[in-house]
């Protein structure tokens, strides 16, 4: 579904994404873990198409994602509608004047009936355990709670690959514990889960595959879960992140 061919970025002088070389199949469950600062979040705003590589290729479903592919309308509303990215900041992804009216934005930018919005808003508010939220203004719940309804947002419209960053920051240990069934549930369902996390207990119950990012913004380890459970070494690395 994603296949990343030796990605630079660099915000100014120095790479932030440094030769990334990445191939991610449809359903697969994939968490990103690394230092702060080493390119997570970066490669999550690439892949949802906010900003664009300086030097390599990266092609979402076969198709080449560069300045002109995102400056066609429906090129760039497909890569948007596929992908559903939770960002790091939640401030950023708010801006409706209900948490209602923000889980309703999506289904209703898709064109979707109004009865059908409100099933799938009705359905995201009760996944999430946050129908009591419905009516508050998002702007001014707490950060966990924000962080929810950003989930809820992304998930109302329905994306084949769900892209988290850090979503367990300022979440209560019941909510990371929801937050975990369900991404859980999604992956069996076939959605894709890309996750970024300092936490490697809870990495190791949502992903199936463990991508490692270094300080000098490169990938050092790409392996399946079952080959991290044979490494002590590197998990002792990754549990002090
Ligand atoms: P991570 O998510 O792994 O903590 P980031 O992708 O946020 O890392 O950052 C990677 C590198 O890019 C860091 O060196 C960071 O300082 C730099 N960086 C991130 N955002 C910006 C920005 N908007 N302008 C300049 N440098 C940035
Ligand atoms: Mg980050």
């Amino acid at each position: 579904m994603l296949n990343l061919q030796h990605i630079h970025y660099a915000y100014t002088q120095t790479d932030s994404l440094n030769d990334i070389s990445l191939t991610i199949d449809a359903g697969e469950a994939v968490a990103f873990m690394g230092p702060n600062g080493s390119g997570k979040s970066t490669l999550f705003k690439l892949i949802n198409g906010l900003i664009q590589p300086s030097a390599g290729q990266y092609y979402f479903k076969d198709q080449l994602v560069d300045a002109r592919f995102l400056k066609k309308p429906t090129q760039a509303t497909a890569l948007h509608r596929a992908i559903g990215f939770v960002f790091q900041n939640s401030d950023v992804q708010l801006f409706n004047e209900t948490v209602r009216a923000e889980l309703a934005f999506g289904p209703e930018q898709m064109g979707l009936a109004p009865d059908e919005v409100q099933t799938r808003v009705d359905d995201c508010l009760a996944l999430l355990q946050i129908e009591h939220l419905a009516d508050r203004v998002p702007y001014q719940l707490s950060g966990g709670e924000k962080k929810l309804v950003a989930l809820g947002s992304v998930l109302t419209m329905n994306p084949e690959l769900i892209v988290l960053d850090e979503p367990f920051n300022g979440l209560s240990a019941a909510y990371q514990t929801l937050i975990i069934h369900l991404l859980q549930q999604l992956n069996q369902a076939g959605k894709g889960i890309l996750i970024a996390s300092h936490n490697l207990a809870q990495v190791k119950q949502v992903a199936k595959r463990v991508v490692v990012f270094n300080e000098d913004h490169q990938v050092t380890h790409d392996l399946p879960l079952a080959k991290l459970e044979q490494e002590p070494e590197l998990q002792r690395t990754l549990a002090l992140l």
